[in-house]
């Protein structure tokens, strides 16, 4: 489903505004327990590659090969991973236990935010949040449980960083969205790299001297480094970098004048 649809699907939802409350508790007492973890159509966003890679520690071409099933944006080209659900009965999730979620401290964002769908648009001013309540018939997460608000949700569900992330990534995409056309195949690639692949975009990054380049020389002992900090910065770089290159600018890198520029002629 790509973003337009997936808006689609949410606004036919029943909508919680903000400071509405909603019950559900998903545990292991529940009948219903690791019900839902098959049979997915689960899209993972560059944040949930950081986070399961980091967790797995699998270099970046072996997640994709073991994991993923790669689809692409129609509108924007952008590479869409998708999780890969096993094959045989009931095509359960490859991370699921009968104990429950086996990299549940780095689980998908779409597994944090259920029962909640997260309707998030860029407006004038800036990333619009609505909520929707995702209720389906098997899951008895909602017979009983704690009142909570989104936002309270949200918290409970350690989701600050997969939203902050996740709109920078929507910021990238609706820029290109509005050019009317998809990357071109080599733009693709660049963006595979950047976004879903940062141990060989850090080796890009050394291989092509990028941080001689843009004015970010604070930025390079991080997105260099090898912690989760690390990764989340390598990330912000990549899609600042994917930014500058597809549109010659970006707000938050600059290029470095070349030296002609900068010597009187
Ligand atoms: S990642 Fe974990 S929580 Fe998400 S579907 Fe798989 S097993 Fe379930
Ligand atoms: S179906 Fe609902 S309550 Fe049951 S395990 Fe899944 S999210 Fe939890």
């Amino acid at each position: 489903m790509d973003s337009e649809a997936n808006l689609a699907y949410l606004e036919s939802l029943p909508e919680l505004r903000p400071g509405e409350t909603f019950v559900f508790d998903c545990n292991p007492g529940v009948p219903c327990f690791n019900r839902c973890c098959a049979e997915l159509t689960l899209p993972l966003s560059p944040y949930d590659v950081l986070r399961l890679r980091r967790q797995l520690q699998m270099p970046s071409e072996e997640f994709v090969a073991t994991f993923v099933r790669l689809h692409y944006h129609e509108d924007t080209g952008f590479p869409m991973p998708m999780l890969r659900m096993l094959q045989g009965p009931g095509e359960p999730c490859p991370f699921v236990s009968q104990a429950g979620c086996t990299v549940y401290e780095d689980r998908p964002g779409a597994c944090r935010y259920y029962p909640l769908g997260r309707g998030a648009s860029m407006g004038r001013d800036g990333v619009v949040e609505r909520f929707y309540l995702v209720r389906e018939d098997h899951c008895r997460g909602f017979d009983v449980g704690t009142a909570r608000t989104p936002a309270e949700w949200y918290a409970d569900q350690d989701l600050a960083g997969y939203n902050r992330s996740n709109d920078r990534y929507m910021r990238l995409m609706s820029l290109v969205r509005a050019t009317g056309r998809p990357l071109e195949l080599k733009l693709v690639n660049m963006a595979m790299l950047c976004l879903f692949q940062l141990d060989r975009f850090r080796e890009l990054i050394g291989n092509m001297k990028l941080f001689d380049r843009v004015e970010a020389e604070d930025r390079r002992e991080l997105v260099m480094g090898d912690s989760l900090a690390a990764d989340e910065a390598a990330l912000d770089f990549g899609m600042d970098w994917l930014e500058l290159v597809v549109f010659g600018t970006c707000p938050t890198l600059e290029r470095k004048p070349s030296p002609r520029q900068e010597s009187p002629s």
